[in-house]
């Protein structure tokens, strides 16, 4: 069903394309002192929770773009802010980017389908202009909750979100340097501050970027499909892993509102778990269920989990 896609040939935003350049290039001093640390996977990895996961699956994607959850509002800004702190655009850029991309995957008009050119797909696109992004009609199309919110549209205005980037750099850096000099003393703290500079900001946010860019990426490529969905997305099993739940990629298409991307019992969804623990302790409400219309039911590689059904 799907029509042939072809990567527009749009203007480069030369200050993403900056962005996107400067942090790559930056990524060699992590190996060198005083910057490299054997801790840098606990780097990644918890980096990865609270700025990925929480601050991108969780707040941006499973909150704002599908309203799977609801959290306090409170709680949903300081989810919000970790997925600022992905430097991934700002929320109404990436839920409306994601919106489309629902609405057409894989068709023309998706923003980021990799179906005949992968590096567009994964990164091609995100400092490539798609001039429906400049456009309020888009917004008014797309994301009318959003602008609805007022602290949203603050954060947008002015692109004060990007502030809040600048600020948890800072944040970190001092968290970093204030623990370096308790522990042993200047030569320490100078230490830890690089450290934390090459692993805990520019790695991070890089491992983070590539980690959500290969759901759109090798998620519409590489893997299996539970539904038919009409659409190229997968689920990959390696995503998922780095992801913590996003790689079940085919499952979330078929059912997009499910706040469990996971939909048999070996695919672990650690966002999810997290989702449950809010839940438990009284701090998430109305978690939308697991929920696939039967249209989609069939599918080319083996039958549905039929406790899936609609
Ligand atoms: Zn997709
Ligand atoms: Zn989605």
């Amino acid at each position: 069903m799907s029509t042939a896609v072809s990567p527009p040939k749009q203007r480069i935003i030369p200050l993403f394309a900056a962005v996107l350049v400067g942090f790559h290039l930056l990524l060699p001093i992590c190996f060198f002192e005083p910057f490299f640390t054997w801790w840098f996977p606990a780097y990644l990895l918890i980096g990865n929770f609270i700025f990925g996961s929480i601050g991108i699956n969780l707040a941006y994607h499973r909150i704002l773009t599908h309203r799977s959850l609801e959290t306090p509002k409170w709680l949903e800004k300081i989810f919000t802010l970790c997925g600022i702190c992905s430097l991934e655009t700002p929320p109404f850029k990436w839920v409306c980017v994601h919106r489309i991309h629902h609405q057409k995957s894989d068709i023309a008009d998706d923003p980021h389908s990799p179906k005949e050119n992968f590096y567009w797909g994964h990164m091609g696109w995100i400092y490539h202009d798609d001039p429906r992004m400049n456009s309020f009609m888009t917004y008014d199309k797309y994301i009318p909750d959003l602008l609805e919110d007022d602290w949203l549209r603050w954060i947008h205005k002015r692109n004060r979100w990007a502030w809040y980037y600048l600020g948890h750099i800072v944040l970190l850096l001092a968290l970093a340097a204030g623990i370096g000099y308790l522990v042993g003393g200047v030569e320490t703290m100078i230490t830890a501050t690089a450290q934390m500079f090459a692993w805990g900001i520019i790695a991070r946010t890089v491992y983070v970027w590539h980690i959500t860019w290969f759901v759109n990426s090798a998620a519409h490529r590489w893997g299996y499909q539970n539904y038919k969905t009409g659409d190229l997305s997968r689920n990959t099993w390696w995503v998922a892993l780095l992801t913590n739940g996003e790689g079940w990629h085919n499952n979330h298409h078929a059912a997009p509102r499910s706040a469990s991307h996971g939909h048999r019992w070996w695919e672990i969804d650690l966002t999810f778990t997290f989702i449950r623990c809010l839940e438990l302790v009284g701090l998430a409400k109305n978690v939308v269920p697991i929920v696939v219309p039967k249209t989609k039911l069939e599918t080319n590689d083996e039958p549905a989990p039929a406790s899936t059904s609609a």
